[in-house]
């Protein structure tokens, strides 16, 4: 959404005290800085509010609750923690981007937030009031979140330092339909995730775009593993159905057209300018990436939904 202020954050456009980030969730310190840690956990797709927010990504956001929540005690010295939501302008939600406030708590702290969730307070008031006995020097938040920010899981080396790894997936809600796609490219331990949708497409031509994309985004003359679960874009490399397209005018040997002539021409170009090499993977079985592709696939089908 184009004014919403956590929006920018999720795009980079506004900076913020990162604690937590995966492919669909974030989260960061609540500037009102009014109680030590207060988090806040947010889709990165937006909702106004969790009355309109879809059940996948609302688990999505628990799930994230659960695990800051757990780090906040088993590693940061934390006893427990509240959480709130407040949905509505009504119940006090002032940023219209749903979102979890996550407080952590220690023994003795004195911190109240219960009453909040009457209804009359907004969560912040109420929170400046209890905490500024406790903060009356507030702390810096850039250190807060040094201290309290969840280590990036290591990655996965996928790449040996020369060589782009390159994992895509498309998927598709009917054939033709809604179809999304996802890249996920990763160079001397940086990865990049890249994903868009179409709302008329098919399978096939979601899969293509998935490495397209990828590709597209690398320097030319570098070498990339490309990594697929889709046989109709690895074949058609390994197989050499694309050289005998093309020697036969983009006719198939049934002297059909061959489909998607669009797709192929541009993936064409992609691995003339750079080293490609095509491997096949097991869709959806236990590889992290073509599953975390096929997540954020999905997810740019459901946009469509929404
Ligand atoms: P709510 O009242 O439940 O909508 O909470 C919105 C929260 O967002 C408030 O506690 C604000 O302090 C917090 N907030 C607003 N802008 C930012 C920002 N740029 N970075 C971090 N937190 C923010
Ligand atoms: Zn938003």
């Amino acid at each position: 959404m184009k004014d919403c202020i956590f929006c920018k954050i999720v795009n980079g456009e506004i900076p913020c005290y990162k604690i937590y980030e995966d492919d669909f969730v974030l989260g960061f310190l609540d500037i009102a800085n009014d109680a030590y840690g207060h988090t806040l956990i947010i889709p990165k797709k937006h909702y106004d509010t969790m009355m309109t927010c879809d059940n996948t990504t609302l688990s999505r956001v628990m799930e994230a609750v659960k695990k800051i929540g757990n780090h906040y005690v088993e590693d940061c010295g934390f006893d427990g923690w509240n959480i709130l939501n407040n949905t509505g302008e009504d119940a006090g939600q002032s940023v219209m981007h749903m979102h979890i406030h996550l407080v952590p708590r220690k023994k003795d702290d004195k911190t109240i937030i219960s009453s909040c969730m009457c209804g009359k307070f907004v969560c912040n008031s109420l929170l400046k009031e209890i905490t500024i006995s406790p903060f009356e020097n507030k702390p810096d938040l850039a250190q807060v979140c040094n201290v309290l920010k969840m280590e990036e899981k290591p990655k996965a080396v996928l790449d040996d330092g020369k060589c782009h790894v390159l994992y895509t997936d498309g998927a598709c809600s009917g054939n033709p339909g809604a179809g999304g796609w996802a890249a996920i490219l990763s160079f001397k331990g940086k990865e990049q995730v890249l994903s868009g949708g179409e709302k008329e497409t098919t399978n096939n031509r979601m899969e293509l775009m998935a490495v397209i994309k990828g590709l597209e985004n690398v320097e030319s003359g570098q070498s990339v593993e490309v990594h697929s679960d889709s046989a109709y874009v690895v074949n058609a490399f390994l197989q050499n159905w694309l050289e005998n397209w093309q020697r036969n005018n983009w006719r198939t040997s049934g002297k059909g057209e061959v489909l998607n002539k669009d797709l192929w021409q541009k993936l064409l170009l992609e691995t003339k300018r750079l080293n490609v090499h095509f491997n096949k993977v097991k869709g959806h079985s236990d590889n992290d990436f073509n599953n975390r592709c096929d997540a954020l696939a999905r997810e740019e089908i459901q946009k469509f939904n929404d």
